[in-house]
């Protein structure tokens, strides 16, 4: 067993990576440990938007990231069954006080490792991959964690464990908090393809409306691959929506397209929240903590969120500058935002996609023509990145 560690963070993903290297930056000692033998690669989170960025920008880590991502301002949303398309270009109509005015698209495996390389750059730090949590036992003065390594079982000894573990989070289930919510009956299928969509009347981030045929297509970088995710009958096993992939991709991309299937991946989709985001000296963020369906891109969004308000509320306990109640204060508001703006926001934007009323059909499209007319209220409480921001920690 090694020395006691200032903090532990269990889960090298971006939420935990983030938290990490913040906490590291304040002069924090950190250990990052994660299950996997490096960063999981899976095609996931790829569209960053301002509020994201400007948490790396505090970081120091947007420069780099704009080196590796594809800038896009643009968006459409498209209803096939009319021919409808509507078009935004934040430059247009930002946001009060929004200075970036522009996303950033690149895969959330690179985003990690852009954090990594910074975090391991710092002395106070360090990451071992192949360190699988499997218990936790706290007390008044610290935590310990049983760890199971290729080499054998170990344990670290840490004063606060982060739990940013993921959606099947270990950490959650041995703090005994339940993740309450409900997962959606249909499967979401990720796939990233070589097309252009570009000549075709797609802009570089879209949705398309439809009951059955819905999807989100965004272009996932500087190269030609884009993603396409679509709904699929739950019933179906991996080996079935492969097979009807072609037919579906036949009514989704333009007539007679021909693409290359470059990663194709199934998953199912949950609305859940954990009933705490603290307990005693374990505190939880991300995917950990709550997870929505990624329509409106607001699963990796909110995670960051949580590891900025984590990086101040917890920086500011670990020296001294706050008392343990703003670690409270954290664990209500994070969860409080989930519960009222992200996950409503998050269901709105499935239910609006494959709506099947025609006349709440007209009325999103009636909507979204306001929205993308409207300037922004100028009230910034009302705006969506506010909402989904909360209320800035008290320290
Ligand atoms: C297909 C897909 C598309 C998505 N698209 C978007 C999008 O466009 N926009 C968006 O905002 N979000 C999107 N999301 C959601 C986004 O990917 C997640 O919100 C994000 O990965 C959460 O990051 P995290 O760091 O909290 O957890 P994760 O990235 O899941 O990282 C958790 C880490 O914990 C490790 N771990 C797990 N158990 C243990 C253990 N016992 N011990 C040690 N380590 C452990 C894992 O190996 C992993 O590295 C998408 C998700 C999917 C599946």
């Amino acid at each position: 067993m090694g020395a006691q560690q200032s903090v532990v963070v269990v889960g090298a993903g971006p939420v935990g990576f983030l938290t990490a290297l913040g906490l590291a930056q304040k002069g924090v000692d950190v250990t990052v440990i994660d299950s996997e033998p490096a960063v999981v690669r899976s095609p996931r989170a790829a569209v960053y938007f301002h509020t994201t960025l400007a948490i790396l920008d505090k970081l120091g880590l947007l420069e780099e990231a704009d080196a590796i991502g594809y800038r896009n301002s643009r968006f459409a949303m498209h209803w096939p069954a009319t021919g409808d398309v509507i078009r935004t270009d934040m430059r247009d109509n930002p946001e009060p006080g929004q200075r970036i005015t522009h996303n950033l698209h690149f895969g959330q495996h690179l985003l990690a490792e852009l954090v990594m390389a910074h975090l391991l750059r710092l002395p106070n730090a360090r990451v071992r991959f192949g360190h699988r949590l499997t218990g936790l036992e706290q007390s008044e003065d610290g935590v310990r964690l049983s760890v199971d390594t290729a080499a054998g079982p170990t344990e670290f000894r840490a004063d606060w464990v982060i739990g940013s573990d993921g959606a099947r989070s270990t950490v959650r289930r041995l703090l005994g908090l339940a993740f309450e919510g409900h997962t959606w009956p249909d499967r979401f299928v990720a796939t990233n393809i070589e097309y252009d969509f570009a000549p075709h009347g797609f802009e570089d981030a879209n949705m398309v409306v439809d009951p059955v045929d819905w999807a989100v297509i965004a272009k996932l970088g500087r190269d030609n691959l884009w993603r396409v995710t679509y709904g699929e009958d739950a019933r179906l096993d991996e080996a079935a929506i492969l097979e009807r992939l072609p037919e579906r991709f036949a009514r989704i991309l333009p007539p007679g397209a021909s693409y290359r299937i470059d990663n194709f991946s199934p998953y199912s989709v949950h609305e859940r929240c954990a009933t705490h985001f603290r307990v005693g000296r374990v505190l939880l963020a991300g995917d950990a903590a709550h997870a929505c369906n990624p329509c409106g891109g607001l699963g990796l969004t909110t995670g960051v969120i949580d590891a900025d308000a984590l990086i101040a509320a917890l920086g500011a306990v670990i020296m001294g500058e706050a008392d343990e109640s703003v670690l409270d204060f954290y664990a209500r508001e994070r969860r409080r935002v989930f519960l009222e703006v992200t996950s409503p926001l998050a269901s709105n934007f499935k239910r609006m996609l494959s709506e099947t009323d025609p006349a709440r059909q007209a009325a999103d499209k009636a909507q979204a023509m306001a929205n993308a007319a409207n300037e922004h209220d100028a009230g910034a409480a009302t705006t969506l990145s506010a909402m989904i921001r909360g209320a800035p920690m008290p320290v």
